[in-house]
């Protein structure tokens, strides 16, 4: 990876705005091609983003392939078709909130690329991470800078080669380095800027984008929690929670954080854990070819440190090597209060803790910032309701983990300290369109709007806007309001 020089950033930015300006990215068919070129780019050089990934991360290519590559394929495909269908104008003639009078108006929405947009990645997922965005604003037209993340540097500098060659450069620009590069990129204006990553830097990227009004989605992170109902099937929850928590060796944003377990059921639980861990392990896990390392040394002292500082009781795993930064997936059962319910662990750690019911579990979710996902094990329609009425999250995910990274089709965000805003296919194009409204008032209709204009008289009045003072309100079907009747 080579830092892009401090002084080409301002000069990416003002050619990315030259580029929006000639309106090229608008072509439909421009960006279905730069679509497919993405596509392309993925298909031809699958080898070396899998080697690239495997020498920054130690990911094992069939979770390169299986949670990043593939579905990146897909949705670049997928993208290039349905584009114009996403981008179309949308009629609203037969709106049923329209009034007759103004079906002659041509109401319309155009989705509209927003200009010179700006996406962040992170080193996790990097390859997700920084396509997913890519496509997303290609598809909506517009003109994108991408500053990839410098953690994960053998990927971005394959990927600072490989852009030039399949995507127009006039259009779609690569920058890579630390804090001083992407301080600069946040001083430049940005129409839109996608951030993934943490909470701490996302309120870096909100206050550099509130001095240019851009708006923003967050990408964010935090603990998500898992539910476990003790009627379940406690080995299918304890493989299927044990497989999201291995997954990238825990260092995923929907990774599940902790389990909140009822007492009768913890021994199950763990039982469970190990005899999963055994068969996803059978010759341990800090050798195993099937388990991704943890990133560098930082996060490894980070995660060591919280193993360290836990007055919880390791009841699985908890062994590490240093020199390959391995850590085994760790189970460790805590009370409240503890180090490892604080900030998101971010590691291949699963933290317990015991609660009375499946009500103590929403109230503990509920006092604590709203997650990215609530994972819930339970066959019980009641309680799955309940739990949806009484907690908040991103997403609300029944009986598995992980797997709603694979369903295309939901939008993807946090809510609160995880972040705000949509993405995967539409919802991403979303992110980087407005909806452009337009109007076309015929002339003929002047004489029914004459009696806008001043000067304003009683009959004005009696016909533009007494009307709806008169409306019969529909009674509702609750009883009385805060000011009573008259
Ligand atoms: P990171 O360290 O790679 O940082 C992300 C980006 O922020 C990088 O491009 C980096 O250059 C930039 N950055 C770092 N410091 C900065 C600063 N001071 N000012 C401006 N930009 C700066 O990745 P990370 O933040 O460690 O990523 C992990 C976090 O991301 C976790 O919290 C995880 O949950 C979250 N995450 C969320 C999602 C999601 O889709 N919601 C996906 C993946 C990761």
């Amino acid at each position: 990876m080579i830092d892009t020089p401090l002084v080409e950033i301002p000069k990416i930015n003002a050619s990315l705005r030259a580029t929006f300006a000639t309106r090229k990215t608008f072509d439909l068919a421009w960006r279905q091609h730069q679509l497919l070129q993405i596509s392309r780019m993925l298909q031809e050089n699958h080898k070396s983003i899998a080697d690239a990934i495997y020498a920054d991360l130690g990911k094992p290519a069939f979770e390169v392939y299986m949670t990043e590559l593939n579905l990146m394929l897909d949705r670049a495909i997928i993208s290039a078709k349905r584009v114009p269908e996403w981008a179309a104008v949308k009629n609203l003639e037969n709106h049923p909130d329209l009034p007759p009078h103004q079906k002659g108006w041509k109401p319309k929405v155009t989705p509209t690329p927003k200009g010179a947009v700006l996406v962040i990645s992170p080193w996790n997922y990097p390859l997700i991470l920084s396509i997913q965005g890519t496509i997303g604003a290609i598809a909506a037209g517009c003109t994108l800078c991408l500053k990839l993340s410098e953690v994960t540097s053998n990927y971005a500098g394959l990927l600072q080669q490989l852009i030039p060659k399949y995507l127009d450069q006039d259009a779609v620009r690569v920058v890579c380095g630390g804090v001083p590069e992407v301080t600069k990129v946040l001083e430049q204006k940005w129409d839109h800027i996608f951030y993934t990553g943490n909470g701490t830097v996302a309120r870096i990227i909100a206050t550099a984008a509130a001095k240019h009004l851009t708006p923003l989605t967050l990408e964010l992170g935090g603990k998500s929690p898992v539910i476990i109902d003790p009627e379940y099937d406690m080995e299918l929850a304890a493989r299927r929670v044990l497989w999201g928590k291995i997954n990238n060796c825990g260092q995923v944003c929907v990774s599940p954080d902790y389990a909140l377990v009822t007492p009768s059921t913890t021994a199950a639980f763990v039982e469970n854990l190990k005899k999963a861990c055994l068969s996803f392990y059978p010759d341990g896990s800090l050798k195993s070819d099937s388990y991704t390392r943890i990133i560098n040394m930082q996060h490894f002292s980070r995660i060591k440190s919280l193993l360290e500082q836990t007055r919880g009781k390791i009841l699985m795993g908890g062994g590490m090597d240093e020199t390959e930064r391995r850590i085994e997936p760790t189970v460790v059962l805590v009370k409240p209060g503890d180090v490892l319910l604080e900030s998101e662990t971010f590691g291949p750690i699963l933290t317990l803790m015991e609660v009375d019911d499946m009500r103590s579990a929403c109230e503990y979710i509920s006092a604590n910032d709203h997650p990215l996902v609530l994972y819930l094990f339970t066959q019980n329609e009641q309680l799955q309701q309940d739990v949806r009425k009484l907690t908040m999250s991103g997403n609300l995910i029944f009986n598995d983990t992980f797997m709603q990274m694979d369903v295309k089709v939901l939008p993807f965000g946090g809510v609160g300290e995880s972040g705000y805003g949509r993405q995967v296919l539409e919802n991403t194009f979303s992110c980087f369109t407005y909806e452009r409204t337009s109007l076309d008032i015929p002339a003929e209709v002047e004489s029914k709007i004459y009696l806008r204009y001043p000067p304003y008289t009683d009959r004005s009045f009696e016909v533009e806007c007494a009307p709806l003072l008169n409306v019969q309100i529909p009674e509702s079907t609750l009883e009385g309001g805060l000011i009573p009747r008259g």
